[in-house]
């Protein structure tokens, strides 16, 4: 039985649910007035229900379809204003007991080079992602208690936070693991990591049991779980996820929603981010075995509904996603991109001669073309990690995301961090650049008093000064 508040992932996510709200859905789709009413709830910027978002989904009315986008971009531009934030993936290990099918790490492909950093390897491969400006990682291992127990995790990250390079400083480390226990969880949290990100892959037990034939990860519910464990643990900051392709999408969409709102009823606070990954090709992956892939119209239309369904929630791409693609999701609410990112272990450092990456990068610029790129588009790349370093997590985020006050540091965050990557990274097209967007940025800025601080940070981050934050 449908039940938001419990602790059994069969019940908030429950399958009966799903369906009965997708059979409604579906003969809504020629309703324009129930549409209508439901693009106004979304104007208002309090989100939609799973059943009001599904219907929206399975629209066909291109009027609805406008109004949606256009929705969708003004509550981009009025909750996160003109910024993206900056992050690159670190893959530590991908020596894998588990056997997803979509995955290369799958425990059986003989044909992947297995490798895991040693502690002086992430030295290196931290100093190369410091030296390319990136504050803000995104820790990403396969599940092997063995080749990859919680301990090596956790010494990695002391690593990862310990390298000063130059001016460099990772300041942010997201955590994407297997699921795991409370005990554990806790353990992360005291070693001080931001988010704990876990996709779900697909909230459809069946084909989830099917894609994911044997190890831990077969167990639909301890997997489906990990996020409550992650918040008894103390962990308040948390990434859900489908990768979308891997089962019909408007399952999975709904699928998403009932995961935030069972956080939500809870534990008093929604996810932090949704990423919406989509398959790739990847070695030993065929993609003709995934009729439910999804085209780039829909991959914006699930980004759109996202955006207006939880408008406080950040949205995040990677560069699985063309230049083009991630353009268009920008405007349409994602907050958040990956750039330069190598999806190899130890890629950052060395080039691949054997092939170890999970999967192929669609975007492969320099963190330098990506930055100049969102300048150009009138965008201000953020390499801001304050908020988790302020105590700004869970509730308290969510309280000051909700009343509208976190673009009042965001804004100012973001511009300080544009300026740091400019003093230490940027080329000089990119400089020029980003010094006209600042000096624009600066002017907009209402309070006369953050304003002043401001500017006097600005002249201090030239003068050699480093790490402001508001
Ligand atoms: Fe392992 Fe994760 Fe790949 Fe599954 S998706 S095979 S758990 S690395
Ligand atoms: Fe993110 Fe907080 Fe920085 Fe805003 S101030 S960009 S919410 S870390």
């Amino acid at each position: 039985m449908f039940n938001s508040k419990s602790a059994h992932a069969e019940e908030f996510i429950s399958h009966e649910e799903i369906l009965e709200t997708l059979e409604y859905a579906q003969a809504q789709k020629d309703n324009i007035t129930l549409q209508k009413e439901i693009l106004n709830t979304a104007r208002q910027a309090k989100g939609l229900s799973y059943r009001e978002a599904a219907v929206l989904l399975y629209t066909e009315n291109q009027e609805i379809l406008n109004e949606l986008y256009t929705i969708a971009r003004e509550l981009k531009e009025k909750i996160y204003g003109n910024r993206i934030v900056m992050f690159a993936p670190l893959y530590l290990s991908n020596y894998c007991v588990n056997s997803c099918r979509y995955c290369p790490y799958h425990v059986g492909n003989c044909t992947i080079a297995r490798k895991q950093l040693s502690q002086e390897d992430i030295k290196r491969e931290v100093i190369a992602l410091q030296d390319m400006g990136h504050k803000r990682l995104a820790l990403e291992t396969g599940e092997d208690p063995k080749n990859c127990p919680i301990e090596y995790v956790l010494e990695s990250i002391k690593t990862i936070y310990s390298i000063h390079h130059k001016n460099g400083a990772i300041r942010r480390v997201n955590v994407n693991i297997a699921a795991t226990t409370v005990e554990n969880y806790r353990k992360l949290k005291e070693a001080g990591i931001g988010t704990y990100i876990l996709f779900q892959e697909t909230y459809h037990k069946e084909n989830y049991e099917y894609l994911h034939p044997k190890g831990p990860k077969h167990d639909y519910a301890y997997h489906t779980e990990a996020m409550d464990r992650a918040m008894e643990g103390g962990i308040d900051d948390v990434g859900i996820g489908v990768l979308f392709g891997l089962s019909d999408y408007h399952y999975d969409l709904v699928g998403l929603l009932l995961h935030a709102k069972h956080l939500e009823d809870r534990f008093g606070v929604g996810p932090h981010t949704i990423s919406v990954p989509r398959i790739r090709p990847a070695d030993d992956v065929d993609l003709t075995e995934y009729p439910n892939a999804i085209t780039d119209e829909v991959f914006h239309k699930l980004v759109a509904l996202l955006r207006v369904a939880v408008p406080y929630t950040g949205i995040i791409v990677s560069t699985r996603e063309s230049e083009q693609s991630r353009a268009e999701a920008l405007e349409l609410g994602v907050s958040q991109i990956s750039g330069a990112s190598s999806t190899s272990v130890g890629g950052y450092v060395e080039k691949e001669e054997e092939n170890s990456a999970q999967f192929e990068v669609n975007d492969t610029r320099t963190l330098d073309e990506v930055v100049n790129w969102l300048l150009g588009l009138g965008y201000i790349p953020s390499f801001c990690t304050a908020c988790y370093r302020e105590g700004r997590t869970g509730d308290r985020f969510m309280q000051l995301a909700k009343a509208g006050q976190i673009c009042n540091v965001c804004g100012p965050n973001a511009i300080m961090t544009l300026k740091e990557y400019l003093e230490d990274y940027a080329s000089p097209d990119t400089v020029k650049k980003g010094e006209a967007l600042i000096a624009r940025e600066v002017e907009k800025i209402q309070n006369e008093k953050v304003k002043e601080r401001v500017v006097a940070h600005l002249q201090e981050l030239h003068e050699g000064a480093r790490d402001f934050r508001f």
